[in-house]
């Protein structure tokens, strides 16, 4: 590869190194006309397999992107959506094969979508799994709730601070409702 500087296209390797988890080597870098100097990542390419057959470089941003439609709505960052990407592509190379089938994908991005909204995964898993009725989603959210850590935060448990007055009825009259009349002074 050229220099990011100088676009030239000598350079030295000045030390490589192994990425901790195995997957990866980096491998510092020096001009060998500007002198400046620069890293590169050498890893494995990711291969999608597709039901077809066809092959792709695995993408996190096409991963993400299938993601991205059911979080609509939802309180989900884009940085959430990276770091998805992320866990997904290392979940993914984890795995340690240079391919991987198309649904591998999917499957590697439920786990982690579902830490991050259960809503978006429920959308998710729906189309992904292809959900045929009602019944299939209340399977699914019986699983969630059976795997929910009792320990976890429980955002919708949480007892709220004011009763919320039931729709329709009218609202609570007070003790006091008889009007002015009783401060009104007669003489
Ligand atoms: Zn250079």
């Amino acid at each position: 590869m050229h220099c990011p500087y100088c676009r030239h296209t000598d350079t030295r390797v000045l030390d490589s190194r192994v990425a901790e988890d195995g997957t990866s080597i980096r491998r510092r870098r020096s001009c060998s006309d500007c002198e400046k100097r620069f890293t590169t990542v050498e890893a494995m390419q990711l291969t999608v397999v597709k039901r077809s057959g066809a092959t792709e470089p695995f993408s996190r941003e096409k991963a993400v992107g299938g993601v991205r439609k059911a979080c609509k709505g939802r309180p989900v960052s884009d940085d959430d959506l990276a770091r998805l990407g992320s866990q997904v592509e290392d979940t993914l190379r984890g795995s340690g094969w240079a391919e991987v089938p198309a649904n591998e994908v999917g499957l590697a991005i439920l786990g982690p979508l579902r830490e991050l909204d259960e809503v978006a995964y429920l959308r998710f898993a729906s189309v992904y799994r292809a959900f045929e009725s009602a019944d299939d989603f209340e399977t699914e959210i019986a699983v969630l709730r059976a795997e929910r850590s009792p320990t976890g935060t429980e955002p919708e448990l949480v007892s709220p601070r004011q009763p919320r007055p039931q729709g329709g009825s009218s609202p609570p009259s007070g003790p006091t409702s008889g009007g002015p009349r009783d401060g009104t002074a007669t003489t």
